[in-house]
């Protein structure tokens, strides 16, 4: 896996790279986290899920059952379709995992004020986004993407970690849960390695 998240933040690295010029033109600042309350879905992959999972795992345990209530929380509103903001933003408006932020957060700024209509973006980082986004899938073979919190749940179906980490497939163990929740198939998208 280690060398996957390498190869992960070489695609983040670059994207951060290509988007620095574009993003210098952007409103946001410290605080502003409207991105982050009530958006829509926060869209992410399983490594990104798997390496979000293993930060949360390496805390302090008050520290990691506060996040796990979180996230349980989000889900769960998430499937009653109530607004939520993300469980990994803090109090002070800050994000908790914000070293290992996932793509989707990355790729986002905006050129006006979002209050009213969302982030306005360079058609150019949209599509710089767009192509990191199938390049992380791609990557990510054998695994699927979808809201954050289903994501880092799915880690909980019953011998999917195990199965996942080693490099197996086997969409049929998760088919419940990951129609339940919309869940998207990479290899289904992008086919075979
Ligand atoms: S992971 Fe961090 S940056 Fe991304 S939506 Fe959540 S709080 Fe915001």
């Amino acid at each position: 896996m280690e060398a996957l998240f390498e190869s992960m933040d070489q695609v983040y690295g670059g994207l951060d790279q290509r988007l620095s010029p574009l993003m210098s033109e952007a409103l946001c600042g410290p605080g502003c986290s409207l991105c982050c309350t009530g958006r829509g879905s926060i869209d992410i992959n399983t490594l990104e899920g798997l390496r979000i999972l293993r930060y949360m795992e390496s805390l302090p345990q008050d520290m990691r059952v506060r996040m796990r209530k979180a996230v349980g929380e989000d889900k769960k509103k998430r499937e009653q379709e109530r607004k939520a903001s993300c469980p990994f933003l803090r109090k002070n408006r800050t994000c908790a995992i914000y070293a290992i932020r996932p793509l989707v957060c990355r790729r986002l700024y905006s050129l006006e004020p979002c209050i009213e209509k969302g982030p306005v973006l360079h058609k150019e980082a949209v599509s710089l986004g767009v192509g990191a986004r199938d390049e992380l899938q791609r990557l990510d073979w054998n695994g699927y993407s979808g809201h954050i919190s289903y994501v880092i749940h799915l880690f909980e179906e019953p011998g999917f970690r195990a199965l996942y980490e080693s490099g197996g497939f086997d969409p049929s163990r998760v088919m419940n849960y990951g129609r339940a929740h919309k869940l998207v198939i990479h290899r289904s998208l992008h086919g075979k390695k």
